[in-house]
């Protein structure tokens, strides 16, 4: 998608800052961060939200999702626990429309969310 901020990132026309990628995934860094770690983790190709990619690409989906864990222990937030979260859709906070789960942690994290 020409438009999308994602799509750049991933074929480097916009900066980065890369911590994991593989063949269908690729984890930045948040530029505006909302816990010590707050990681973003995209498929390469396109999808809007996490419906699309879950039914479009499910396989896809399980890579992306396996990547947030090995971003978590990379992080050594495992312990004593952090969170992935998926906004799907703007009344859920939503800004970009290329499907993102937010790896975040380093700091205790209250329940329930805002
Ligand atoms: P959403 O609000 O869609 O769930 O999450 C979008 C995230 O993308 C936000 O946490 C926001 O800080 C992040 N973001 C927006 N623009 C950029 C950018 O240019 N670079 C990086 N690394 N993150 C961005
Ligand atoms: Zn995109």
């Amino acid at each position: 998608m020409a438009d999308c901020l994602f799509c750049k990132m991933v074929t480097g026309d916009v900066p980065a800052t890369v911590v994991r990628d593989s063949d269908g995934a690729v984890a930045f860094r948040d530029i505006n961060p909302q816990a010590p770690t707050h990681v973003l983790v995209i498929p390469r190709e396109h999808y809007t939200d996490l419906a699309d990619l879950t039914r479009s690409d499910p396989v896809l989906l399980g890579e992306v999702l396996d990547t947030a864990v090995r971003v978590a222990e990379d992080e050594g937030i495992v312990d004593p626990g952090y969170r992935v979260v998926f906004n799907s859709g703007a009344g859920a906070g939503q800004t970009v429309f290329h499907v993102h789960a937010h790896v975040l942690g380093g700091r205790g994290l209250s329940w329930p969310p805002g």
